[in-house]
């Protein structure tokens, strides 16, 4: 508080010069030579005014016949233009934005050169808010296109022109070419300063519609060269880091295989073929001396669970300590009954940290993981990162890593972990441009099987007025001994609301199933609350289990066999896909009734049709980053944290590899190249690359 009020008083930072550049992300002056444009005005060539036509940017120079301040509505200043060259051509130039400076520039009889889009107004054609300028009779027009750079507010195109040629004839160092010739020339790229003088200052024979195209769509050589810099400086970031990863000393955590020979013999199945795949793959990577980054991938319901309980068992028997992260208590607790039943009677001890722990307990937990006693603990992300401290962290565990922000990853990656070994689990396939940038510091072990016995879920669109037909569906799979699962609708907006239609869902369930139990889960239950409903539903003496979204991630309950889902259009891909698969993990055949609102939009409708016709978790994933766009997937929304500029994850696919193969090369046979490169291109913003 104390601290809120003095910031207040301090006066309010001057929006400086450096200011604005910095909202631009531009740091120093080399940054300017990176500040590319947009696109590009065509002003090399003049249109008379009689052949105006509305709809597109045309540049014309006339001479001001009156020029006045109008209220329509509105002040405004209006200004009437008029070339001679054909009686009675006109155009209208008005501002409602305007200084003095302005309307005194405009005077009668003044020859000015306006830019803008041409629209028809009440009185004839007309440009709004046009750049212009004052000019004398037979002022040569440009000879090349003039560039048109992103900008803040307060921060003019001339300005913001005048920097960058500034910046560019400033020092050649910030033009110096990082990348050797045999880096270079086998890929036919373009030399650095030849690119970034093209893109800031085409020359003349790029004045035509089908350059300016390609510079627009990004496809010109010199934009080839720019991205493939941004990528191979992102892949150098990745490189490095990985590098110094291998650098850094782990634990060695060969085990001796007690434990884990104890659990296989105990399970009631034996492991496929892809979970003993990635097993070995993990068991190979613990016994080395070096952190372990691995991602284990597998479609909801693939067994990526017992894979991770064999892991932490090697760390245990090798002495270490394991800390296995969920990101919902509902999770963190299930994995912990779990566990405990699968070890049950083996000799290790686990702890279970939940936020609802009565205080006693609680402090039973921490002291038994304090001291080292307990070598397995569980719980949220969120308790790990305040207080715990596990003296002889071995292995960290976090299940469904896929459901955190970038800014989380990152917090994770830096706190707490430090030197152990890393497991993270996610049902959430990561596309391959992704996976190739992104996380292309990460090892991947990919469960592409699925246990067998398992029969498809069957997903059926229904529309809300079809919802009678539905209850009577439920009632029918509860008389058959079989539990159903109905999600309520997703407002985002509002918590409270979400909470109310909950209640009031689960009342109208209730009465309409009175010969049933129908249980309620939601985000606002106390701890103990949730895990009393959500171990009716384990137990079955819950038929039917009415949840908010709490349920989405990892609950396992093979006797569910009806997956209702209300205001599916409200849902992402991926959240659909990892409710759909808590259904469909015994033997009955699954259903998944997908309930939508109409009308519904088209995007609506194509996200539908996405999860309705694959169930694929791969191939839902890929169109659902090709529908929502990788910012959005990796969560960098939230965070604001700034991905690829220039480059594009869907349409340079070609050129991420080249630059991962380039990143390669240079960092073997001239690391002082790769270090320029990284220099010029990230400067201080390394961090956000490997997350
Ligand atoms: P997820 O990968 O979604 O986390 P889980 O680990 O929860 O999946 O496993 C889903 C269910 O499949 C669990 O009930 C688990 O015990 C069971 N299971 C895991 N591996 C096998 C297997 N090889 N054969 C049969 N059932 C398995
Ligand atoms: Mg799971």
């Amino acid at each position: 508080m104390a601290r809120k009020k003095a910031a207040a008083k301090e006066p309010k930072p001057a929006n400086t010069l450096q200011d604005k550049l910095l909202r631009l992300g531009i740091a120093r002056e080399q940054d300017l030579v990176l500040h590319l444009p947009l696109r590009y005005e065509d002003q090399t060539h003049l249109c008379p005014l009689s052949a105006l036509k509305p709809g597109q940017a045309w540049q014309v120079e006339g001479v001001v016949a009156n020029t006045e301040i109008q209220y329509r509505g509105r002040r405004q200043l209006v200004c009437l233009l008029e070339d001679g060259a054909t009686r009675g051509a006109q155009l209208v130039l008005r501002f409602f934005h305007f200084y003095p400076s302005q309307q005194k520039a405009l005077a009668q009889g003044k020859r000015v050169r306006a830019f803008g889009e041409v629209r028809d107004g009440h009185f004839g054609l007309e440009m709004v808010h046009p750049s212009f300028q004052v000019v004398a009779p037979g002022t040569p027009l440009p000879d090349r296109l003039t560039p048109v750079y992103p900008t803040t507010a307060g921060l003019s195109q001339d300005a913001l022109r005048k920097l960058v040629r500034r910046a560019l004839l400033a020092d050649p160092a910030y033009l110096g070419e990082t990348l050797p010739p045999w880096t270079r020339e086998p890929r036919r790229l373009w030399g650095f300063a030849e690119a970034v003088h093209f893109l800031h200052e085409p020359p003349p024979k790029a004045a035509n519609a089908t350059a300016q195209a390609s510079l627009d769509q990004r496809t010109h050589p010199a934009w080839t060269r720019l991205k493939f810099d941004e990528l191979l400086a992102q892949q150098l970031s990745l490189k490095m880091h990985r590098r110094a990863r291998a650098r850094r000393k782990a634990p060695r955590l060969p085990g001796d295989g007690s434990l884990s020979r104890a659990l296989l013999a105990r399970l009631p199945f034996a492991l496929t073929r892809a979970q003993q795949r990635v097993a070995a793959e993990i068991r190979r990577d613990l016994a080395r001396g070096e952190p372990m980054q691995r991602l284990l991938q597998g479609d909801v319901g693939s067994g990526k669970t017992v894979v991770a309980a064999l892991a932490a068992l090697q760390a245990i028997e090798s002495g270490y300590q394991v800390a296995f992260m969920a990101p919902t208590e509902i999770l963190a607790e299930q994995h912990y009954r779990k566990l405990a039943a699968w070890l049950d009677g083996l000799p290790l001890q686990i702890a279970w940290l939940s936020g609802g722990l009565p205080a006693k307990e609680r402090k039973k937990s921490l002291a038994a993981i304090v001291s080292g006693e307990a070598q397995l603990a569980i719980g949220t992300h969120a308790l790990f990162q305040e207080e715990v401290v596990l003296p002889k962290l071995g292995l960290a565990i976090v299940d469904e890593q896929h459901r955190f922000g970038v800014a989380q990853r990152l917090a994770l990656r830096q706190k707490g972990i430090g030197d152990a070994h890393q497991l993270m689990m996610s049902a959430t396939p990561i596309p391959r441009t992704l996976a190739m940038s992104f996380y292309a510091d990460l090892d991947v072990s990919v469960i592409d099987e699925m246990p067998p016995g398992r029969t498809p879920v069957a997903t059926k669109l229904v529309s809300q007025r079809r919802r009678a037909e539905i209850v009577e569906r439920v009632r029918r799979i509860a008389a058959a001994g079989q539990q159903v699962y109905w999600v309520c609708p997703l407002i985002e907006e509002s918590e409270k609301l979400e909470l109310q239609t909950a209640v009031a869902l689960h009342a109208e369930l209730t009465a309409a199933l009175s010969e049933f139990k129908v249980g309620l889960l939601h985000g606002r239950m106390k701890p103990a609350e949730k895990a009393a409903t959500m171990g009716g539903f384990v137990r079955g003496e819950v038929n039917v289990l009415v949840a908010t979204t709490v349920i989405e991630v990892g609950v396992d309950v093979p006797n569910a066999s009806l997956m209702v889902i209300e205001h599916a259009e409200r849902f992402g891909l991926a959240q659909l896909h990892q409710l759909r698969g808590r259904v469909g993990r015994g033997a009955d055949e699954s259903v998944c009734v997908l309930l939508f609102e109409e009308p519904m939009s088209l995007l609506a409708k194509a996200r539908l049709k996405v999860i309705y016709e694959n169930h694929d978790g791969f191939e839902i994933a890929r169109q659902d980053l090709s529908i929502r766009g990788p910012g959005e997937f990796l969560g960098a929304r939230q965070s604001g944290v700034p991905l690829l500029r220039f480059a594009d994850l869907e349409r340079d696919v070609a050129l991420i590899e080249r630059a991962r193969d380039a990143a390669d090369e240079l960092l073997r046979r001239e690391p002082a190249a790769a270090q320029a490169h990284l220099e010029r291109w990230l400067g201080g913003k390394q961090e956000f690359f490997r997350v």
